[in-house]
């Protein structure tokens, strides 16, 4: 079974965010970039089904500008096999990002799409749901837990309540939770190694996907500056500071 996993490259998560002074979105110039974290997670699940010997081979594919291949070169690091960049400098939408992922299904035919449940710049959490959609299979979203048996997957979902589990036929779109799995660390051979494993690259064109915006970014705003707290000596002097702002 070949398991495709989404490698997407976003602002490091560490990385205090700017916005750029037309509002135009966020600055990203000289700023440090990584895995979307949740991809990591992805990854990191899919190699473990392929040492425990469910899983053949495990692809690892970043839509996005060429430098995306650093973050496809740390998939690699980690384990994968191989990599695909599907080469474009457009801000993509996440039905644009599901139909590219649909046309590679239909090339690799994999047994299994590993997503993040959100990408952490845009935080949509949306592709895992419109791939299972556009590809037609079922879809497990916001796994905790996944264990392969033959020709279905028992997945655990977080969900409000607590934990769901599911049974779900393959091929399928399974996304990624944080408590899924701690991803490892990559270690200095590993990437050694990695530059030997090959990366294909596409176009969108290639794979017969048309960017059609649905959406248009109006404006993007920093949140508001939180003014600073100060404690107070007793609970009637809190009650009546909050019933001057007229909080209660
Ligand atoms: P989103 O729906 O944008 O929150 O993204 C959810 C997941 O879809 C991410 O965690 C990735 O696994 C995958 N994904 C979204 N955009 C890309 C991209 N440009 N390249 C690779 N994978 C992506």
């Amino acid at each position: 079974m070949k398991v495709l996993v989404g490698v997407k490259r976003v602002v490091d998560y560490n990385v205090r965010v700017q916005v750029k002074p037309d509002g135009s979105g966020v600055a990203t110039e000289g700023v440090k970039m990584s895995v979307n974290p949740f991809d990591e997670i992805a990854i990191e699940e899919a190699l473990r089904m392929k040492s425990a010997g469910k899983a053949d081979e495990v692809i690892a594919v970043s839509i996005g500008p060429q430098a995306a291949q650093e973050q496809l070169r740390t998939a690699l690091a980690m384990g994968a096999d191989r990599a695909i960049l599907v080469e474009t400098d457009q801000t993509l939408e996440p039905l644009t990002v599901a139909r590219v992922f649909k046309a590679l299904v239909d090339q690799e035919q994999p047994g299994l799409v590993i997503l993040g449940k959100q990408a952490i710049d845009d935080d949509a959490g949306q592709t895992p749901q419109m791939l299972a959609a556009l590809w037609d299979r079922p879809q497990a979203t916001f796994a905790s837990k996944v264990e392969i048996e033959g020709e279905s997957a028992k997945v655990t979902r977080e969900v409000d309540l607590g934990l769901e589990t599911i049974e779900i036929d393959l091929p399928a779109v399974i996304s990624a939770d944080l408590r899924l799995n701690e991803p490892r660390y990559v270690k200095l051979p590993d990437i050694m190694k990695a530059k030997k494993k090959p990366i294909g690259t596409h176009t969108l064109e290639e794979l017969g996907v048309e960017i059609a915006p649905a959406l248009k970014p109006v404006k993007t705003e920093a949140p508001q500056a939180r003014q600073g707290g100060h404690k107070v000596e007793s609970v009637s002097e809190l009650v009546a500071e909050l019933k001057n702002k007229g909080l209660i």
